[in-house]
């Protein structure tokens, strides 16, 4: 086993291996798979082979300097797309959403006649004079 590992080791030494494009890729091709037996296309057979084939030859690709420069381009352009998709980011827009349902209920929120300022005031305290805080309006609100 040691000695399997030890020749996988030199095989890879010097080729790019995985990484994040050759994973995506991979995971293209996986998608045009069931898009296949989806569809039963033909095309779509051959797309899924070709990201295939294309990962792979990738993978052992020993140009490396070009599949770097390549996978960054990928990281790149992805950048956005990876960061909305971020589970710490998913987490937080979750946790943002809770606090806003929370206040809510705490607070009535409403827009300033006037000038359409978003403004908020402790529920529960029957009809109050409210001063916007941006154009200064004062105007009377039942919470
Ligand atoms: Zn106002």
């Amino acid at each position: 086993m040691n000695n399997f590992r030890y020749r996988m080791a030199q095989f890879f030494a010097g080729r790019t291996g995985v990484d994040s494009l050759g994973r995506f890729i991979t995971f293209l091709s996986l998608i045009f798979m069931i898009l296949t037996m989806i569809t039963h296309s033909n095309i779509v057979y051959l797309i899924a082979v070709a990201c295939l084939a294309y990962s792979i030859w990738r993978m052992f690709s020993k140009n490396y300097q070009k599949r770097y420069s390549e996978n960054q381009w990928f990281l790149t352009k992805t950048a956005k797309i990876r960061y909305k998709f971020n589970p710490r980011d998913i987490r937080n827009k979750i946790e943002r959403a809770k606090y806003n349902a929370s206040q809510r209920k705490m607070y009535a929120i409403f827009k300033c006649p006037n000038c359409k300022q978003k403004l908020r005031a402790p529920r529960g305290r029957g009809k109050i004079q409210v001063t916007c805080s941006k154009c200064r309006t004062q105007f009377i609100k039942k919470v």
